[in-house]
């Protein structure tokens, strides 16, 4: 199996392998093998899959749509979402986003590493920014959406149990707004919405980061396997 040049530069530079050694691999659809290094050179090489040491696993059909936040932090929201189970991740620009751009390839790259990290045979896609609107005006007829809405938060919401009403499994999004929070008008868009679930995350009002990790926690304790 040839090595492009970045993943040689990563195991024979940095990792310093040479020819024989062992590695572990994955492809997000095949399991994890383990494989010796058959070449070793600075810009390419190559690998021989040996036997397949782990099956293909893939996380529950839930995805986590957010606005994009500081760039720290929002490299934390994907790496945190990789290691906690979604399968794919959906950055929205809403209309109090600071951030109108990202860069979707040093995500993709966070959220493969972090699939590395945590011994995940799957790495989520993470798709490029779309407008909100648009993503909702394609919206999957099946899957349901948590809508984090931070407006209920203290006051009269309900407690931080946004799952107890919510009915049986089956594929859905989380979303998660932006430093600013979400606009009246997204927010009456959103209620509108019959595959939207308003949720409250409890009485205080959460970094986007810390209520994207809770969101996906209370997800998981209902709904994951
Ligand atoms: N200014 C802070 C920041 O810098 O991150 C708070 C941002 S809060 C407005 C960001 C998002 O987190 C909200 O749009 C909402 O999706 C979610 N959120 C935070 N606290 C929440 C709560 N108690 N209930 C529901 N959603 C919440």
């Amino acid at each position: 199996m040839p090595l492009d040049r970045d993943a040689a530069h990563y195991l024979f530079g940095v990792m310093r392998l040479k020819q024989g050694a062992e590695v572990l691999l994955f492809n997000g659809a095949d399991g994890e093998w383990r494989a010796t290094v058959a070449e070793a050179g600075k810009r390419g090489g190559t690998l021989e899959p040996q036997r397949r040491t782990r099956p293909q696993t893939m996380p529950p059909d839930l995805w986590l749509m957010f606005a994009p936040v500081k760039k720290a932090r929002t490299d934390f929201i994907v790496e945190k979402a990789v290691e906690m189970g979604v399968r794919r991740l959906l950055p929205v620009a809403t209309e109090f986003t600071n951030s109108e751009r990202i860069r979707q390839d040093r995500l993709q790259s966070h959220a493969r590493e972090a699939a590395e990290q945590c011994g995940a045979t799957f790495v989520p896609e993470v798709a490029d920014l779309a407008k909100l609107p648009d993503v909702l005006s394609a919206w999957p007829e099946d899957r349901r959406l948590m809508f984090c809405d931070e407006a209920q938060a203290g006051g009269d919401g309900p407690a931080a149990r946004p799952f107890a009403e919510a009915g049986g499994p089956g594929p859905w999004a989380v979303l998660i707004g932006p430093e600013g929070g979400f606009s009246d008008r997204e927010r009456a868009r959103l209620h509108a919405m019959e595959a939207a679930h308003v949720a409250s995350l409890g009485p205080r009002i959460l970094r986007a980061d810390t209520a994207a990790v809770a969101a996906i926690t209370l997800w998981q304790l209902r709904f994951g396997d």
